[in-house]
């Protein structure tokens, strides 16, 4: 759901894609990045790469910029189920850290917009 602008898609480069809010890199101030490993790296400004590799499973980890500074974005797991993906580097909470009650408002607004699609 999220279009590569910079140039043709390579998907084989990265290991990892993370969501990462444009503000903190606006921000200029080194930001920490968890790797899926549990890894985390710090990011530091300024930032010249686009990716960013885990010092602990050595993952190349694509940064893809979401503008403003949202806390999540909407995206889906591989069965199409709709989930909150966290965005790095964001002031806003992480959405694990949103209430079990919030999340499912949020997620039931989303499959609603999906037309209610059944796994
Ligand atoms: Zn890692």
């Amino acid at each position: 759901m999220v279009k590569d602008k910079r140039g043709p898609k390579n998907p084989k480069q990265f290991d990892l894609y993370t969501f990462v809010a444009g503000a903190a890199l606006e921000a200029g101030k080194p930001f920490p990045l968890e790797c899926n490993c549990g890894g985390v790296v710090t990011v530091m400004p300024p930032f010249q790469d686009e990716y960013v590799v885990c010092a602990r499973c050595e993952s190349r980890i694509r940064m893809l910029v979401i503008e403003g500074d949202p806390g999540y974005i909407i995206g889906a797991d591989s069965d199409g189920t709709p989930k909150l993906l966290p965005v790095q580097g964001s002031s806003k909470p992480h959405p694990s850290k949103l209430s079990e009650a919030e999340r499912e408002a949020i997620l039931a607004e989303v499959r609603a917009q999906l037309g209610a699609k059944d796994k």
